[in-house]
């Protein structure tokens, strides 16, 4: 046979390559620790140090991962650090990375059964099994009438949501006919910004969606609720959609899904329950009490690639009746209305979120859960929330600092009781310090820390000294 010309990585240098590149990452775990957890770099000095052409002909790949070391490294931040507390985890694992990798040598696209049905059928199981793993209610299961699908992100699962609430409550014609400027979405103040993304994308408009007044435990007043659904119905609105959170970004509130729930049966509402960073607590026993009420909820969303070791992207989205899913998805509604569809026997994917084209994202899921096992999880997940708790007694065994909100899980919100300025220096000197990342957000107007543990890696150890750190940095600043 004739060896034509090409251009394309032989086998026997993918080989070479894959190995190198497996080896680099098992290395940067190794050594992560060593940089400076948050990126020191200025605006525009990784673009200034790259060529500013394209090379027209091919390089070697070892001068690529050289660059990959001294061109892209110093501005990355180092997510899968131990010693990152910011924002929210998003921890990855090796059999996740090799899940992934796998996923994109089979380069499949699962749009519909079809293309590929063992892309569709991992996905229905492995979301079936998280049901019972979360202990989630069995009608987001896909043998009865709903079913669970992977999203990007809890932002998309949330947009899905609203849409399909907006398509229930006008009979499936707001697509026909333009939204009326009357349906209504309703949210707590806390709750993430993507609700008023999607309000805004799914053309309800921001100025109808509803933020609900905060307790003093950071979450939605279930009695401001039914009265502003009340106001809002007198006034001519038609209220379409709740979103409650279990475990709000900024303090890891937990909304009173039962009573919102309540509310929102009587009511007829579309109920989906946001759980993108806590839902993982679920996978333990003790901490389901979180999903209290999730039985009437339409929707549900948690994301395994922030607390689940699952590297991104990775969001699990379930819905109690999946028709109302596809009826608003659905592009060639003589073509997907089948019995089959409707009956369970075949799912398409493609009319269960926006993108057409879909990877074989369960691959990486099936390869975690099993590679941990429920109990291999349940061990990392009391250990996050252990360190965490930890850390909520030493802050409040110091009398400079105070908690900013109850920290039922693995997010302390604190301040030192200097003040929201004072708060900001400490929360920076640590940063530029590149020892520790953390972040910050504003309870009651004012300002907090905020400490997430989540990462992989986190150790007692690196809690501790975090806080040591803090407590030093504060004093020295205290002097100043
Ligand atoms: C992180 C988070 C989101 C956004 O998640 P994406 O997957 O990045 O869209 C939404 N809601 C809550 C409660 C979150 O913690």
């Amino acid at each position: 046979m004739s060896e034509e010309k090409s251009f394309h990585m032989t086998s026997k240098a993918f080989r070479y390559y894959g190995r190198a590149v497996v080896d680099w990452i098992a290395d940067y775990f190794d050594r992560v620790e060593s940089f400076p957890v948050l990126s020191q770099v200025k605006p525009g000095q990784i673009r200034a140090s790259l060529p500013p052409a394209p090379p027209l002909e091919g390089e070697r790949f070892e001068s690529i991962l050289e660059d990959v070391e001294t061109g892209i490294i110093p501005g990355v931040t180092h997510w899968q650090s131990p010693n990152f507390f910011a924002f929210f985890p998003a921890n990855t694992s090796g059999p996740a990375i090799l899940g992934e990798l796998l996923s994109a040598g089979l380069g499949v696209q699962g749009m519909l059964w079809a293309t590929s049905p063992a892309c569709t059928e991992l996905e229905t199981h492995v979301l079936d099994w998280l049901v019972d793993m979360l202990g989630l209610p069995p009608k987001f299961k896909s043998d009865g009438t709903g079913g669970g699908v992977i999203q990007d992100t809890a932002s998309s699962a949330t947009l899905c949501a609203l849409l399909a609430a907006r398509e229930r409550a006008s009979n499936y014609e707001s697509n026909n006919r333009g939204c009326d400027g009357r349906l209504v979405a309703y949210a707590s103040t806390q709750a993430h910004s993507s609700i008023e993304k999607a309000v805004k994308i799914a053309g309800l408009g921001r100025q109808n969606l509803r933020l609900i007044e905060e307790d003093d435990r950071f979450a939605l007043r279930a009695e401001v609720l039914a009265n502003q659904i009340q106001q809002d119905r007198a006034a001519g609105f038609i209220p379409c959609f709740v979103c409650a959170t279990v475990g709000t970004t900024s303090s890891n509130a937990i909304d009173p899904v039962t009573e919102i729930g309540q509310i929102c049966r009587e009511q007829g509402l579309w109920l989906h329950v946001d759980a993108a960073m806590s839902g993982t607590a679920a996978l333990c026993p003790e901490y389901r009490y979180i999903h209290a009420g999730i039985d009437m909820a339409d929707s549900y969303c948690f994301n395994p690639h922030k607390w689940m070791f699952t590297t991104f992207d990775c969001d699990c989205f379930y819905v109690a009746e999946r028709e109302a899913l596809i009826n608003t998805l659905s592009v060639l509604p003589e073509y997907l209305r089948n019995k089959a569809s409707e009956s369970g026997a075949v799912i398409d994917y493609r009319d269960w979120h926006i993108p057409l084209g879909r990877r074989f994202r369960s691959l990486k899921l099936w390869f975690v859960i099993r590679h941990y096992g429920m109990e291999g999880l349940r061990y990392h997940i009391r250990k996050h929330v252990d360190l965490a708790q930890n850390l909520a007694k030493w802050v409040e065994d110091d009398h400079r600092f105070e908690l900013a909100a109850p920290a039922p899980l693995n997010l302390v919100c604190f301040r030192h009781l200097a003040g929201d300025e004072f708060n900001r220096k400490l929360m920076d000197h640590l940063n530029r310090s590149g020892e520790i990342y953390l972040t910050h957000t504003t309870l009651k107007e004012r300002f907090a820390l905020r400490f997430c543990v989540g990462q992989t890696h986190t150790e007692k150890r690196h809690v501790y000294q975090a806080w040591k750190r803090i407590q030093e940095v504060a004093l020295e600043l205290e002097k100043s």
